[in-house]
């Protein structure tokens, strides 16, 4: 029989999942019971991807930065990823200003929507907890997220995935002075941290068996603790507005692979899609990484040396879905309450979504967290926030899984894009899950 390919078989599991978690809407006690005994399915797999996200990091970019046997290369390498995550992130806040100044969704939200939405969401213990990290991460300095970035303990800074950068400092410092040793005597560690790679790469491999099942738990959990549906439906304008933008940059992601890598885009597409499909059902670029290293490396063909580094940089600090979706919702919050927002706000509003993706969390509902600090720099009334955010929250979900693609969509493409510029594009090497199984079994 011809094997399924794995986005098929995640596909087909997120649609049963969706329409198991629609039927259990309607059954009594349905709503709890896959909450109690669907779900775990699902949370599980997201913790075994989170499991190995630090083990990854640590052995592939080592093992990345000991291949380049020059340091020089990888300045260069760190230039043009920086470089080119903010332009796709400027590029992607752009897109969102325009269609939501050009179709004003927020001009025809009535006010009894407003009303309904703000008693329902405004004293929402999810809301209030949006402006509760908010206003810790406001009282930062400016270079604080420099200081952040460097652990003052390697382990610590190891038993928190919510410190993936300090791991990505921790280890490129390791990795330059092993090269500095030279070749001779960093060859233990060289040899220990490639095997290391193996296993855990093999280990993702493992994990990915289990994702149609996984994705069906995810997914009939989105579908029953979902809002309201007449909720949904008053913000439809807005999300519509959300998806367009989204799928308008996946578009310009493909003409730039088209144009710069020669590669056919819809190829890059499919290549990518499972680790597309698994944002989608996670909502969580960091829990997607592993599989999104998988498939830019052994399925594009995008060398180590690129994608070790490109990648975990991009998950936690690249997310152009995020920041489109904040200038969309900055400013569709601004239209629906009457805040009125000059030229040079929506100039803010594109730098400080800029650094908001930067500073966001890649986790499930971080981008909402960051869009308070953009709706403080554009001078919304601080009373308002609570209100302002309660207009988006119902949908927040929905649209946190469609950014998180993106987000993930644009860090492989950066990944191919590096690569190609610094002559490390090859060609895919596929691995498969039990390719020395009749070894061992
Ligand atoms: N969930 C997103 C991510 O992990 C972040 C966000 O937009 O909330 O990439």
């Amino acid at each position: 029989m011809k094997k399924i390919a794995l986005h098929w078989k995640i596909l087909i599991g997120m649609l049963l999942g969706i329409v198991f978690g629609g039927a259990m809407t309607y059954v009594g006690g349905g709503k709890e019971f896959v909450v109690n005994w669907i779900n775990p399915l699902g949370t599980i797999f997201v913790k075994l991807l989170k499991l190995i996200a630090i083990p990854l990091i640590l052995a592939s970019l080592i093992k990345g930065i000991s291949d380049l046997k020059d340091i020089s290369k990888f300045r260069n390498i760190g230039f043009r990823t920086i470089a080119t995550y903010i332009i796709t992130t400027v590029i992607a806040i752009t897109i969102g200003l325009v269609l939501v100044n050009l179709f004003k969704p927020g001009d025809g939200i009535s006010e009894e929507t407003i009303k309904r939405l703000t008693d329902t969401y405004a004293n929402d213990s999810g809301v209030q907890s949006k402006l509760a990290q908010a206003s810790v991460q406001k009282q930062s300095g400016p270079l604080q997220f420099l200081i952040d970035m460097v652990p003052d303990n390697a382990f610590a800074a190891m038993s928190n995935n919510g410190l993936m950068l300090q791991v990505i400092f921790f280890t490129i410092f390791f990795g330059i002075s092993m090269l500095l040793i030279g070749e001779k005597a960093s060859k233990p560690l060289k040899d220990f941290f490639d095997a290391l790679n193996d296993v855990v790469l093999k280990m993702v491999d493992l994990i990915m068996l289990t994702a149609p099942v996984a994705v069906f738990a995810l997914l009939a959990n989105v579908v029953v603790t979902s809002s309201d549906p007449d909720l949904l439906i008053a913000l439809l304008r807005y999300s519509i507005l959300v998806v367009v933008g989204l799928f308008i940059m996946v578009i310009v992601y493909s003409l730039i692979v088209a144009v710069v890598t020669k590669r056919n885009p819809f190829w890059f597409l499919k290549q990518i899609s499972p680790a597309q499909l698994l944002a989608f059902s996670t909502s969580s670029s960091a829990a997607t990484l592993p599989v999104t290293m998988e498939r830019v490396e052994e399925h594009i063909g995008v060398d180590k040396e690129v994608s070790s580094f490109v990648l975990p940089v991009g998950a936690t600090i690249n997310m152009d879905g995020t920041s489109l979706y904040q200038g969309v919702a900055a400013v569709f919050i601004s239209q629906a309450l009457g805040h009125e927002l000059a030229l040079a706000d929506q100039l803010t509003i594109v730098i400080t979504a800029l650094l908001a993706s930067i500073g966001s969390a890649a986790v499930p509902g971080a981008g909402m967290v960051m869009l308070v600090i953009v709706l403080e720099a554009i001078g919304f009334p601080p009373d308002k926030l609570a209100v302002g955010l309660a207009l988006i929250f119902a949908v927040d979900r929905p649209l946190d899984m469609c950014r998180t693609t993106v987000n993930v969509t644009g860090d492989a493409t950066v990944s191919m894009l590096v690569a190609k510029a610094v002559g490390k594009l090859g060609k895919p090497k596929v691995k498969n899950w039990d390719d020395h199984y009749d070894e061992v079994k």
